[in-house]
């Protein structure tokens, strides 16, 4: 089925420069890129994104990971896509791997290029898990109008 998926490059792969690498991957998975910006993570947003991690210990310091404290991304910017294709979510997400880097095989992204540290999981990209969490995401990160049709 034909998707959409929301996508962001997070501040760990960010200041490793590992944006280009990132983008060729999924690239390869014959997805579209549909729309793309810098934004600001805010704390406001960090929430509005995560409202599942709403009452957990560590959500302060998901935020705070979220807005680059952890990796000297002192202006807050994070990078987002909006990605289509034929099962864009799964597609991206096998491309990503589990959430927890350790758990991860080696040939995915978080399995490459993440890690843990303490209770912080550095794990370079978030991808929608499911068409209902991919709908609500484009619309808190992304204007209609910013997405090409
Ligand atoms: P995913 O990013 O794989 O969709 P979640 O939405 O469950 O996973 O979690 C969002 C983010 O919160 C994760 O990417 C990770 O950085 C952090 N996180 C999730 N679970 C934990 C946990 N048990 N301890 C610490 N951080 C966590």
């Amino acid at each position: 089925m034909k998707e959409r998926t929301l996508v962001l490059i997070k501040p760990d792969a960010i200041s490793k420069r590992l944006t280009g690498i990132i983008i060729d991957r999924i690239e390869h998975l014959g997805l579209d890129m549909k729309a793309a910006k810098v934004v600001v993570m805010t704390e406001e947003l960090a929430r509005k994104h995560y409202p599942h991690l709403e009452g957990k210990p560590f959500l302060q310091d998901v935020i705070n990971f979220m807005r680059g404290d952890y990796n000297g991304i002192k202006d807050h910017r994070i990078y987002a896509f909006v990605y289509e294709g034929e099962d864009a979510i799964s597609k991206i997400r096998t491309l990503l791997g589990p959430t927890k880097p350790e758990n991860a095989a080696p040939d995915t992204i978080r399995g490459a290029f993440g890690y843990t540290k303490g209770d912080t999981m550095f794990n370079c990209v978030h991808a929608s898990g499911t068409p209902e969490d991919a709908a609500r995401e484009i619309a808190l990160w992304f204007k209609p109008e910013e997405i090409i049709a």
